[in-house]
């Protein structure tokens, strides 16, 4: 293994087109220590994303450019880059975990304010008992999952590249390494907060706060929503974020797998892309986190785990917000928009977004809790029969614009219940706003999402230099509502095998 802080193999430099900047870095040496990545052996691309390539202005022609193979295997310094490892603490599984920090990522600088970072690229001051790498495995899964959530409309950081070196890595069995390029317009996490907190940092605290709220949060500041007091006001926003983030979670079936404070983006983005799943065949109280014994992080606990974190947040913030009461009061905004926007969003994927308001006060209370009721009952009836959480909505909105239900009751075993379900279901159709295009259900509920056993399959290829898989499943993934008949399969239910893949926090 090489030394940390090694002079890298050349110094020649790539240059690229990119102009960096480098916010972060500015923010001074008790926030982070500046270091290079670690070399890689005769690195190779794996996948790469011209989506978030064109978030940097980099033309399609970056990918054939060799020195930027090396560069993002860290094996070249990049021109213009301050390469750095952040330091955050955080509560891991609701236990205080002390400092961790960025213990295989670096961040090399800002594009365009998406900030480039290199996870799996070395060793770090911050990597504690790890390797400081990443597996090819994990590093495939981190890519297409991040490109594939945000094309689901769901707030995330982005994924640029993985690139894959034959060095071996000890995992539970010996695996290959890989570096994925992510973006994010900031990778803070709550466990940056609490860091400082946690040690009395004061100053530190306050300047992390205020280099967020300035660049991410100014109206916080310049029109507060809470007592006159930038630092309510801005948790309150970063709780609003985080509640509409889960709340696309738990419409489109994602289980994120390890949420702890560390991995809690203060943008309130998806991030740290580790054991996570769409769930297959529906329930409520899936854990996807082998791991995680306990199922503190199962599917329908991460509303919960959340808010809790949230709380983690705000103690952290206290001593800038002052007051308790205003602490409360933001944490407090988290249900009513959680519900919502999950409301908003479970209504849309049964076409009933467009209920008609009631005029009366009393009606208009009906008609939200008649829609609340259904989408409960629908959920406890897909529970039920253990029906594919996205063929079943893919097939509803087919029915809904064919009128043939028969391929959904196909996938309920208890057709009595089914048959039960769809009247009511069709009398609040018929109470909906008429005359939509016939096909406005098949833009809210994909036809393709990242089941694990789609992963792993492009996973195994992959090992075998068959880089092919991950392109196809990034192409569909990047499309998630179109038909591409070609891939059908892809839609399809799993196989059996799928249920049997034990994902755990190793990576
Ligand atoms: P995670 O559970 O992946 O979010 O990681 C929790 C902490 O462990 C973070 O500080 C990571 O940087 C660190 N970490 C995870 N895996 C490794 C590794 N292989 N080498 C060094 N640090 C790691
Ligand atoms: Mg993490």
């Amino acid at each position: 293994m090489q030394p940390m802080n090694a002079p890298l193999a050349s110094l020649q430099l790539v240059k690229t087109p990119l102009a960096w900047d480098n916010r972060f870095h500015s923010l001074g040496a008790s926030f982070y220590t500046s270091l290079a990545p670690q070399p890689l052996p005769a690195p190779y691309w794996v996948g790469r994303s011209q989506g978030a390539a064109d978030l940097l202005g980099l033309e399609a022609s970056w990918m054939d450019s060799p020195e930027l193979l090396q560069g993002l295997s860290g094996n070249l310094p990049i021109s213009g880059t301050q390469p750095l490892a952040s330091v955050y603490s955080g509560h891991q599984f609701g236990n205080w975990a002390g400092q961790l920090g960025d213990g295989r990522a670096i961040l090399l600088g800002e594009v365009r304010g998406w900030e480039v970072q290199l996870k799996g690229s070395g060793l770090t001051p911050y990597s504690r008992m790890g390797d400081g790498r990443a597996v090819l495995r994990s590093s495939i899964r981190e890519f297409l999952c991040s490109e594939a959530m945000h094309a689901l409309g769901i707030p995330t950081t982005r994924a640029l590249c993985v690139t894959g070196s034959d060095a071996p890595i000890v995992r539970e069995t010996l695996e290959t390494a890989a570096v994925v390029t992510r973006l994010a317009p900031s990778f803070i996490r709550f466990g940056h907060f609490e860091h400082f907190a946690s040690r009395g940092q004061q100053t530190e605290l306050k300047t992390l706060a205020d280099f967020v709220i300035d660049h991410f949060y100014p109206a916080c500041r310049s029109q507060p929503t809470l007592g006159d007091n930038a630092y309510a006001s801005w948790l309150k926003a970063v709780v609003e974020r985080t509640a509409v983030m889960v709340a696309h979670w738990q419409a489109v079936g994602f289980c994120h797998g390890v949420m702890n404070t560390d991995n809690m983006s203060i943008l309130g983005l998806t991030m740290d892309y580790g054991p996570f799943a769409f769930m297959d065949a529906f329930d409520p109280g899936h854990i996807c986190n082998h791991t995680d014994r306990g199922g503190r992080y199962a599917f329908n606990a991460q509303p919960e785990i959340a808010h809790w974190n949230l709380y983690a947040l705000a103690h952290a913030l206290l001593p800038l917000i002052e007051s308790p009461k205003l602490a409360e009061q933001a944490l407090d905004a988290f249900e009513p928009l959680f519900a919502s926007t999950y409301q908003g969003l479970m209504r849309a994927k049964l076409g009933l977004a467009t209920l008609p308001e009631p005029v009366a006060p009393g009606q208009a209370q009906l008609g939200h809790e008649a829609a609340q009721t259904f989408i409960r009952d629908t959920l406890a009836l897909l529970a039920q029969d253990r029906v594919d959480y996205t063929i079943f909505w893919r097939r509803l909105s087919h029915a809904r614009a064919g009128g043939d239900y028969e391929p959904v009751r196909a996938l309920f075993i208890s057709r009595p219940a089914f048959d039960a379900w769809l009247l009511r279901y069709q009398e609040l159709v018929a109470q909906a706003v008429q005359g939509l295009q016939a096909d406005f259900m098949l833009k809210v509920n994909p036809k393709f999402v990242l089941r694990n056993y789609l992963g792993e399959q492009a996973i195994e290829a992959a090992r075998r230099k068959d880089f092919t898989g991950v392109a196809n499943l990034l192409a569909v993934l990047q499309r998630p509502y179109d038909e591409h008949p070609a891939h059908d399969t892809m839609a399809g239910f799993p196989p059996d095998w799928a249920s049997q893949i034990e994902i755990s926090c190793s990576s």
